[in-house]
């Protein structure tokens, strides 16, 4: 790889030329702070020559482009033995470029910022029942928690550079909510309705607002606060609906028109409950919030989702048998719709997410009894059910740090508007 990315030798005063001395520099700025971006440790910038290949001097004068622009700072010296000035390492800085998350839920609001190494610096769940509420209404909400989170950024020094928002329900190409089926939302235009409230100065090469599907980003949050790697993973967001993202060979797999995941919709009994979907026996008449919530004897409407799964795990943990006998009853739905997925997909993770996260232990041991049972492989080859890394709530910050990781994967668009 040595040089492959340098600027010598382009030597064509060419516009041809000129072309690619902008392309090489755009790239060098990526392959640096993508280094930097992924060290274990934090390097210097002769360690960054020895890894890219790059001369110690191209080095020092793409890190200074980068220092400048507020995306990298240099750390404490770091400890050296042997004879020599101690080297600066770099890091991510913390008063550059941040990512703001947002999620509209069927029973909560959020917002976060999440700065370039993926710190979450300000998080604010707002609990509200949104399904008496219009589209407009809920946005015009979500816009006053977009704007605290703007202040708080202010406040840190972090300038945010992109939005994205969670929703619980199907979305295209276009940001457009085709189907929620719990807030009774049909094709609500979200980007026309919150994009000029967010006071989000444009970077070029990240998008000021995408909308998605709240399992998809939080299965994203999920994959990218785990280790290095390609890992193929089922990641559950479990809220009053209960949406999976799914990761194959670390990318995450969105079907043929973005719409995958819809596990709450999987029927685990074929003529079982009605649901609002219009089909019968869906997993999520059985393991979802308000049904868990109602099985154990709560009734969930006059509990927000906090709320809801605190007092259930408080119960759980009392050793209140209708609380166990409703968790578990959820787990063994969960683990039949579950096994299904991993019989198909050949997953060796299950990863619990959203509300699922506080109650994992107890829905884990009915998830891997039905696994056991049901998966082809299971002899052999274990299936791994954990809570998810990053929490409950963990849509709004893996929106986030989607923003935070566009602006690392091109920091020129960065670099020209802050310049
Ligand atoms: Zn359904």
């Amino acid at each position: 790889m040595t040089g492959v990315w340098q600027c010598q030798g382009v030597t064509t005063t060419s516009a041809v030329g000129a072309v690619r001395q902008g392309s090489l520099r755009e790239l060098n700025l990526a392959v640096v702070l993508g280094r930097i971006a992924a060290a274990a440790r934090p390097p210097s910038r002769a360690d960054l020559a020895t890894d890219t290949g790059l001369t110690r001097a191209t080095v020092s004068a793409v890190v200074d482009d980068l220092i400048g622009g507020r995306l990298v700072c240099e750390s404490a010296p770091a400890p050296r033995s042997g004879a020599g000035r101690p080297a600066r390492g770099l890091v991510l800085a913390d008063h550059g470029p941040a990512g703001l998350g947002l999620e509209i839920n069927v029973d909560y609001l959020a917002a976060c910022v999440v700065d370039l190494a993926g710190t979450v610096r300000h998080h604010v769940v707002h609990r509200a029942d949104l399904r008496p509420v219009s589209p407009a209404d809920a946005v015009a909400r979500l816009a006053a928690l977009a704007a605290d989170a703007h202040a708080a950024a202010d406040r840190e020094g972090l300038v945010l550079a992109g939005a994205t928002l969670a929703v619980p329900g199907l979305v295209d190409a276009h940001g457009l909510v085709r189907l929620a089926p719990n807030l009774g939302w049909r094709d609500v235009d979200v980007p026309g309705l919150l994009a000029d409230r967010l006071r989000i100065d444009p970077v070029p090469g990240v998008p000021p607002l995408v909308v998605d599907n709240e399992a998809n980003l939080a299965a994203l949050g999920e994959l990218h606060a785990g280790p290095p790697g390609a890992p193929s993973f089922l990641h559950i967001s479990g809220e009053v609906g209960i949406g999976a993202g799914i990761v194959l060979n670390g990318s995450l797999f969105r079907g043929a028109r973005g719409w995958s995941g819809e596990i709450g919709h999987v029927p685990v009994r074929p003529d079982g409950r009605p649901c609002r979907c219009g089909g019968r026996g869906c997993l999520e008449r059985y393991a979802g919030q308000e049904a868990i919530l109602t099985a154990a004897g709560l009734t969930g409407t006059d509990l927000p989702a906090d709320t809801a799964t605190t007092t259930l795990a408080g119960l759980a943990a009392d050793g209140d048998q209708a609380a166990l006998t409703a968790l578990h009853d959820a787990g063994t739905a969960l683990g039949v719709a579950v096994s299904a997925v991993v019989n198909l997909l050949d997953l060796d993770t299950v990863v619990l997410g959203g509300g699922y996260a506080t109650l994992a232990p107890w829905l884990c041991p009915a998830i891997l009894t039905e696994l056991s049972r049901r998966v082809l492989t299971a002899r052999w080859a274990e299936v791994t059910v954990r809570p998810a890394a990053l929490g409950p709530r963990s849509a709004a910050v893996g929106g986030a740090g989607s923003v935070v990781r566009a602006v690392i994967a091109r920091p020129v668009g960065w670099l020209a508007r802050s310049g």
